[in-house]
């Protein structure tokens, strides 16, 4: 598994959220359907240019974490499979 930096409770986030995350193609991506395969995503305030994310893939059911580039729309890239995975309705 690859190194994230631990959000702890004093740290402050430009960005944290847990979101389920779907296969291309996937119905349920449009209501928002239950699936076990979801995205954490967190980006510290004093390092606004990373995102860490654990992800469990919806591709390859491969659970990982990276660290990655921020930026939005936020997608990124299964370290198993390659497949890109993208979290919905970042603000
Ligand atoms: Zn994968």
């Amino acid at each position: 598994m690859s190194k994230v930096r631990e959000p702890k409770e004093k740290d402050e986030f430009l960005y944290f959220t847990q979101r389920s995350v779907y296969a291309r193609g996937d119905k349920r991506r449009k209501t928002w359907g239950k699936t076990k395969h979801k995205a954490k995503v967190w980006v510290f305030k004093d390092e606004p240019e990373t995102a860490n994310v654990k992800y469990f893939c919806p591709y390859c059911d491969n659970k990982d974490a990276k660290q990655t580039k921020w930026k939005k729309p936020f997608k990124f890239k299964c370290d198993k499979c390659d497949k890109t995975i993208r979290v919905p309705k970042l603000k």
